[in-house]
């Protein structure tokens, strides 16, 4: 497996994950290495690698000059460096968001009725979205109900696709 810190033209930063650098390659040649913010073709390597080589090769002995991009591709892979981007998390959790919404069946103002009545086994539990107020939501909160707050639900209708 290989992480590689990629860059869109519009300065997105994320991680891409393939089976190779070939495998890479590949993809990169074919247009399917897209920008997951804004869908961006036009990506890029990010030029953190040679900070990591200078790192790792401060660690190694000098005999073994040859090792250093190795070894810290090897470190890389092992998650040991700083996690993913602010950008790439915050397009994991939209994206996340989005498949929440689009897989909910949409109760409407019923949310509340259909939340208890799966909480008390009344009805089948599913996924469910729907309108409440602050005050039910809180009160379905202190019952045990998992309820899970979006912003501003048509904002995320709209750019489903
Ligand atoms: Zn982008």
């Amino acid at each position: 497996m290989k992480v590689l810190d990629l860059q869109c033209g519009q300065q997105h930063v994320f991680e891409g994950w393939f089976a190779s650098e070939d495998d890479f390659s590949d993809q990169f040649g074919r247009g399917l290495v897209t920008c997951p913010v804004c869908g961006d073709p036009q990506v890029q390597k990010m030029l953190s690698a040679p900070r990591l080589n200078l790192r790792a090769a401060r660690q190694e002995p000098a005999a073994t000059p040859g090792h250093g991009r190795a070894s810290a591709s090897k470190h890389r892979g092992g998650g040991a460096v700083a996690g993913p981007s602010v950008a790439a998390f915050q397009a994991q959790l939209l994206q996340a968001m989005r498949q929440v919404v689009a897989s909910a069946e949409d109760v409407g103002d019923r949310f509340a009725d259909q939340a208890r009545a799966m909480h008390q086994g009344e009805v089948e539990s599913r996924n469910i979205r729907g309108r409440t107020t602050p005050e039910v939501a809180m009160e379905l909160a202190e019952e045990g109900i998992d309820v899970l707050p979006l912003p501003d639900l048509s904002v995320l209708k709209e750019t489903l696709q």
